[in-house]
């Protein structure tokens, strides 16, 4: 299928964003933008394929974009060198036919869910944290959201950062990678492998399973009550969802 007239917005170009960039342009889609307000610093280069040791200390949105363009010149790589905020969410989400979220706290999951829903746009989220990997596809009407799934961001330290947790680099490639395949697939009109359906997979064991996730009655997000909310600075920074509300 041409995807060539279809749009994806990625948040973070880092070990999830990255690979799903990849993918994305990979697999045909005329227009990416990501959005990104880090640097790369050494931790990052164990899973973050679009950057490498020359790379330290400039900043990854530029840097991915410059990367994606050279390995597929047909794309049209837009990069925004700034944090996802409520602010313009609505505004950029709207934009494009899907949002990606590889983002790493949890305030940023949240607002990307919320967006999603005000922008009638399909999410894809995901996360790793140690050696377990997590995806949902947030398809607005018709499944759960993230809100549905965690109810509400975990309290500031009670999640460990990636530095603290580790992540297995591997997994973040497999997890970004489903990501972007996943979107090929909404994008190509299908509903998605994992729209309402949260996919967990636990790299120790080899294992993966499907949680179903519904829409939760009294969601404020579903329901369109849900206020747009920063996504940071403050709050916790993460690599996944927090340990204590698995599914
Ligand atoms: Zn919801």
């Amino acid at each position: 299928m041409d995807l060539s007239k279809k749009s994806a917005l990625v948040i973070g170009a880092g070990g999830l964003g990255g690979p799903a960039l990849l993918t994305l342009a990979a697999g045909g889609v005329g227009r990416l933008v990501v959005i990104d307000d880090d640097v790369v610093e050494t931790s990052n280069l164990n899973r973050q394929p679009l950057f490498g040791e020359a790379d330290l200390g400039q900043p990854k949105a530029v840097l991915a974009a410059a990367r994606l363009q050279q390995l597929f010149p047909a794309v049209q790589v837009t990069a925004l060198n700034r944090r996802f905020d409520a602010g313009e969410a609505v505004e950029l989400v709207s934009g494009a036919d899907v949002l990606l979220d590889g983002s790493d706290n949890f305030p940023t999951k949240f607002l990307a869910s919320d967006a999603a829903l005000k922008a009638g746009k399909p999410l894809v989220h995901g996360g790793v944290l140690r050696t377990s990997l997590q995806i949902l596809t947030v398809a607005p009407g018709f499944s759960g959201c993230v809100r549905c799934l965690f109810e509400a961001p975990p309290p500031a330290g009670q999640v460990p950062t990636c530095a603290e947790a580790g992540i297995v680099g591997a997994l973040s490639g497999f997890a970004g990678g489903l990501m972007g395949a996943e979107a090929l697939r909404l994008l190509a009109g299908e509903r998605g492998s994992y729209a309402g359906r949260l996919f967990v997979f636990e790299a120790r064991t080899g294992r993966g399973r499907l949680v179903l996730v519904r829409r939760r009655p009294g969601c404020p997000a579903c329901a369109g009550t849900q206020p747009l909310e920063p996504s940071g600075p403050a709050g916790p920074v993460a690599c996944a969802t927090p340990a204590g509300a698995q599914p």
